[in-house]
């Protein structure tokens, strides 16, 4: 029986790759070790909380003895626990340095004591920057890219790629990277684009678009990446290796905006341009050759039928995220902070 430790399970991402591979290998044991910080929600995992594979720790990955305890039985890590949200890492970037540079670090120490099978490191496209060539031509970035992180959770989480890429270089550690670009779909924090837009309007609230709304971003639906992330925990040969993963499906914040309006029947006018983020990235996409090339993988789903769904999702949750925004003091704080 395979034994796999997911950090960050309770999250967005973490908890759609759980229910994923509950599915797909009911005979794996998983070990969920999450925080609990304002992200994560074990709401997310309710419906298999009991399941018999499956095993929740609350706790810190920044925790050296609890991680090694957790190794030790492990075959394989998918490292998804990180401060994910860029606006936040502008307000306060000391959490995003522990947790994703440090934390990933004490994990990666424990993985080389106790050796596993496979330790994926889920990084991210903004660890890129602006996606260009290296003379300043747009394009989608490519694995080969320098890294030009413009956020501080950009650059909290460059430092934990190239220290992930670093343990293979050095320890020969079996390291994967995966760069994912933009993922939307169920359980998704209502602090990100398309559930805040979605929640927003459902309540009549104004969406706020940072600066003209032309900001271009590549959006997977999230169970397409947990299928990426699937296939490359499984495959061999490939250690030390960095796949980018997306969909090819480009989309400005405006036309996301238009899009979730006409799926809800509501007018435009509740699109409200605010002032632009700092450092915002003008566009953000991945070309997805590699993982074509080795896996004849790429993403297949519609976007707008997976919008949809997404969408539908969020109105059949009601509770679920409203309590968030209605309950939770983080989210209330962190919202007029940012854009009252
Ligand atoms: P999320 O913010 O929804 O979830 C993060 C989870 O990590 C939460 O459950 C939180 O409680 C947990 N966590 C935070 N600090 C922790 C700590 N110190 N110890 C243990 N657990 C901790 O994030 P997400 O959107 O699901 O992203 C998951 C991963 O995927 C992140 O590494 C992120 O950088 C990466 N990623 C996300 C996207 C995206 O579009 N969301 C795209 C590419 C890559």
């Amino acid at each position: 029986m395979k034994h796999i430790l997911v950090t960050g399970g309770a999250g967005f991402i973490g908890s759609n790759f759980i229910h994923y591979m509950i599915q797909h290998h009911p005979e794996y044991r998983i070990t969920n070790l999450d925080k609990l910080t304002y992200a994560g929600n074990l709401e997310n995992l309710r419906d298999i909380e009991a399941h018999p594979t499956y095993t929740f720790v609350q706790g810190d990955i920044c925790d050296a003895a609890l991680v090694e305890k957790l190794m030790q039985p492990a075959d394989a890590v998918v490292h998804f626990a990180a401060e994910t949200h860029v606006d936040r890492s502008i307000m306060d970037a000391g959490s995003f340095i522990t947790t994703d540079v440090y934390g990933t670090f004490v994990l990666l120490e424990a993985a080389r004591k106790y050796p596993i099978e496979r330790f994926i490191q889920i990084s991210t496209d903004e660890v890129y920057g602006t996606a260009m060539s290296p003379e300043g031509v747009s394009r989608p970035s490519l694995e080969t890219d320098a890294l030009m992180p413009l956020s501080p959770y950009a650059a909290s989480k460059s430092g934990a790629d190239r220290l992930a890429f670093s343990y293979w270089a050095t320890h020969k550690l079996p390291v994967i990277i995966t760069r994912c670009s933009n993922n939307y779909g169920p359980y998704q924090y209502p602090e990100k684009l398309i559930p805040l837009f979605v929640t927003n309007a459902l309540d009549n609230i104004p969406m706020p678009v940072y600066g003209d709304g032309q900001n271009t971003r590549d959006w997977i639906y999230v169970e397409e990446h947990c299928a990426a992330v699937d296939l490359l925990l499984h495959s061999s040969g490939y250690d030390g290796e960095i796949f980018n993963i997306g969909a090819n499906r480009e989309y400005s914040v405006l036309q996301i905006s238009d899009l979730i309006l006409d799926i809800l029947g509501k007018p435009k006018s509740l699109i409200r341009f605010v002032q632009d983020r700092p450092g915002h990235v003008p566009r953000h996409a991945v070309d997805t050759a590699k993982l074509r090339r080795c896996f004849n993988w790429s993403a297949s789903v519609d976007f707008h039928a997976m919008l949809e769904k997404t969408v539908q999702w969020y109105r059949e949750h009601e509770t679920w995220w409203r309590r968030i925004k209605e309950q939770d003091a983080g989210y209330k704080q962190y919202y007029q902070q940012q854009y009252q």
